[in-house]
């Protein structure tokens, strides 16, 4: 392909680092050629990814990482899908993006033929994984169906790119996926107006985002809940007008009315996942309310079904950052309208990258965000 542009301010070695995933919680670092941008995409070297929680599942249990139909593992398949870096070169047509711009991704470009592509929620695909062979519809998902960023270069179709202004670090540039899924749930998914109330339940990374993006969209007032008190401290200074540790409260769904009155809240995040944290939820929740689901749990769910039609209560699962959300969640990072540095606690190199998912696996010392750099 004659028309592709590589740069000549970063030379492009032909092969790069790559972790990749073996067998569930085995990763090895190999080479991996560097591929070359299509029509519409381009080759951004990454220079910061950060962890995700569904980084760790997908490492350890597979789904919902689908390479060529399957479990990722032993697919010469490199997950990672918080990334931000540098365009490096053009493929064919593209003359939205330079060569030396910023960008930070996200992770799903859809087929964008399928009905929900054609709706602008291309994070439900109809054509999920199917992006190999003669099952190639064009989807991308990275570090899901398609290669992800725990490497050196990755190549990305150019809607999923989100410029970088230059006073914004690489490091916080990685957290706008995380802040655009929370904005898809609680404005395209939920349609948030200011001045409505709302509980958070779960104080992790999309938690905590959660909080600062829904106090950032005059959410009035926004309340954090969870058990661990210095990540409620954080969700504080993030926006929460209060933080309630659910093992310090009698009745969690009275604490909570308590402060928003008897009816109940207009919406709930529900970030951990748990029977108690949905049914809480529930509970806690106004005639005609909403709960957003942004956890995965691993099981089927019991949950209190009756209050919910009774009580005209709606419930929808948030996947991904539609809707081009996080365009949205960059400009108010870019107006430092909530500071999510915050939550961005550990940095680590890319070749200890076994270290780093360890320390986001079991929060050592106090790790809710851990931030992987590349080799100098
Ligand atoms: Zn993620
Ligand atoms: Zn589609």
């Amino acid at each position: 392909m004659d028309d592709i542009k590589i740069s000549k301010k970063y030379s492009l070695p032909k092969e790069m680092k790559a972790w990749i995933l073996k067998s569930p919680n085995e990763l090895e670092l190999k080479t991996k050629a560097i591929p070359t941008p299509s029509y519409s995409e381009v080759l951004v070297k990454i220079d910061a990814v950060a962890i995700c929680a569904t980084d760790l599942d997908v490492i350890s249990y597979g789904p919902p990482a689908l390479i060529e139909g399957e479990k990722p593992f032993n697919k010469e398949f490199t997950p990672g899908h918080e990334y931000m870096g540098t365009v490096v070169a053009l493929g064919p047509s593209v003359d939205e993006f330079q060569i030396g711009d910023r960008v930070t991704v996200e992770i799903h470009s859809g087929c964008g033929q399928c009905k929900r592509c054609r709706m602008g929620m291309y994070t439900s695909c109809h054509n999920y994984g199917l992006n190999y062979g003669k099952k190639n519809k064009g989807h991308r998902a990275n570090g899901f169906t398609s290669d992800g960023g725990f490497k050196q270069y990755a190549i990305n179709h150019i809607n999923t790119l989100i410029k970088v202004p230059d006073n914004m670090t690489d490091e916080e540039a990685t957290l706008v996926v995380t802040a655009g899924t929370t904005m898809y749930g609680l404005t395209e998914l939920g349609g948030l107006v200011a001045g409505e109330s709302l509980v958070v339940i779960g104080p992790g990374p999309i938690g905590l985002l959660g909080v600062a993006v829904a106090k950032a969209l005059g959410a009035d007032p926004v309340i954090l809940i969870g058990t661990r008190n210095d990540r409620l401290e954080i969700g504080k200074k993030l926006g929460a007008d209060f933080a309630l540790n659910v093992n310090e409260e009698d009745d969690i769904v009275n604490s909570v009315k308590s402060l928003v009155g008897d009816l109940g809240v207009d919406y709930v995040v529900e970030c951990a996942g748990t029977e108690k944290a949905l049914d809480d939820a529930i509970m806690m929740t106004n005639r005609g309310g909403k709960i957003c689901l942004a956890a995965f749990p691993h099981d089927p769910i019991k949950v209190n079904i009756p209050h919910m039609v009774i009580n005209n209560i709606y419930m929808y699962g948030i996947r991904g950052e539609g809707k081009s959300a996080t365009h949205r969640a960059m400009a108010f990072m870019k107006q430092k309208r909530f500071n999510a540095k915050l939550v961005h606690t550990h940095t680590f190199k890319m070749n200890e990258l076994p270290t780093a998912l360890k320390y986001a696996k079991e929060r050592i010392d106090g790790a809710i965000k851990v931030v992987i750099k590349p080799w100098e």
